[in-house]
């Protein structure tokens, strides 16, 4: 087994990995870190949500940049303005002994100008969603014409969420001999297309097998009939006190609606969807992060790739359209090397979709009754 010290770490980065407490690299670390640092490549590394990606690409653009320079070298372009926020945040932690260093989050829903301001303090790093630096580059709020190092992070998330057009126009403002780097979780055709059109002989990596995240997760599913579906998650949430969870449903509405009942009825929730602005956003989520609120209700696009340790349950109020989804959903719990159980809510027209996942995600469902609820399952 390899340790940080031997994937070719310098000290700065060592100390803060020791401060953070992380004793061995995960796989995707231990395999694109050494590439990474011993050459200038580009690199498509395929590895599911909490595999450790961050800091995958983090460490070595933290160790190849210049901080005396104040130049902007790395570009991370990422789906969410939550996910710019967390990964700014890691790459700071990672980087808490590299003298100099300045790493900026730029995205939507916050102000331009501060954000341009931060920028030409000389960020080394800029962590941004695709829309808000596609803007602030027609505004010549930032220069990317110097960067080195580009990062496509959930690569397949930004592709889903139209994103396509955005990437190419920022990334034709970038150098020609930059090096990119992609992570995504799955491989669909556009990611595919994308690799080709901006790397040129891209190292690849592939991490585990597709399910390995969610092995220590238990997949469960509740029968019951349609109406009665907010009733099985309170009752879901009786059985079980200590619950931390995710609640996904499928539209904002809904998110909003169960998260208002939830609260009314009693319980520690609190609504994120993309029609909140981003204040609103923020405080839910640092709610929810320091365990304030126990129940995150959540559309799949607003809690995308959102890490938070030891969320117990993943809740599927409503199934997702693509099977994929679900994998996402589930891999909001069991982080780490922690169990979690992902639960499931369907109406008899619904059952068949398990069978489907269970095809995909090669795991069993454990069909269970909703805790002193006979009268509303099936
Ligand atoms: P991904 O981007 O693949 O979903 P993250 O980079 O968000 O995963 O990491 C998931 C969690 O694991 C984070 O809380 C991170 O701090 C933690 N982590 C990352 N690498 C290690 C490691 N080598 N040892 C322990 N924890 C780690
Ligand atoms: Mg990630």
């Amino acid at each position: 087994m390899s340790t940080f010290q031997d994937l070719g770490l310098n000290d700065e980065l060592l100390q803060a990995i020791t401060d953070l407490g992380f004793v061995t690299p995960s796989e995707v670390q231990s395999k694109a870190i050494p590439i990474l640092l011993a050459s200038e490549t580009d690199l498509v590394a395929l590895a599911q949500t909490g595999t450790g990606k961050t800091a995958a690409f983090g460490f070595p653009m933290l160790q190849k940049i210049d901080f005396d320079s104040r130049t902007t070298q790395g570009l991370i372009l990422s789906p969410t303005r939550e996910l710019c926020l967390q990964i700014t945040n890691e790459m700071k932690a990672y980087g808490k002994y590299c003298k100099g260093l300045n790493v900026v989050a730029v995205y939507g829903g916050s102000s331009i100008t501060d954000q341009a301001r931060e920028v030409k303090r000389g960020a080394q790093i800029i962590v941004a969603t695709p829309g808000r630096i596609k803007d602030m580059i027609s505004r010549g709020l930032v220069d990317i014409s110097k960067i080195q190092y580009s990062v496509l992070d959930e690569a397949d998330e930004m592709l889903n969420m139209g994103f396509k057009e955005d990437i190419t126009d920022i990334l034709s403002n970038t150098p020609e001999d930059k090096n990119t780097w992609l992570f995504s979780a799955t491989m669909p055709k556009e990611v595919a297309t994308i690799a080709k059109k901006f790397m040129k002989n891209p190292q690849e990596i592939t991490v585990g097998n597709k399910n390995e995240s969610t092995s220590n997760v238990t997949h469960e599913y509740y029968l019951v009939n349609s109406r009665d579906r907010y009733d099985a998650l309170k009752r879901l949430a009786d059985a079980n006190p200590d619950i931390f969870s995710v609640v996904f449903c499928r539209t904002k509405r809904d998110t909003q609606k169960v998260a208002e009942q939830l609260i009314e009825d009693g319980y520690s929730a609190g609504a994120l969807h993309g029609d909140l602005s981003q204040n609103q956003r923020d405080l839910v989520m640092n709610s929810f992060r320091k365990n304030q609120i126990q129940m995150l209700v959540a559309t799949d696009v607003a809690a995308r790739g959102i890490d938070v340790d030891d969320i117990t349950h993943v809740i599927n109020y409503q199934l997702p359209d693509e099977t994929e989804t679900y994998t996402h959903r589930s891999g909001r719990t069991g982080r780490a090397g922690k169990t979690g159980v992902s639960m499931v809510i369907v109406s008899k027209s619904e059952v068949r979709k398990i069978k489907s996942i269970e095809r995909i995600i090669k795991r069993d469902f454990v069909k269970k009754e909703i805790p002193n609820g006979m009268e509303i399952c099936e």
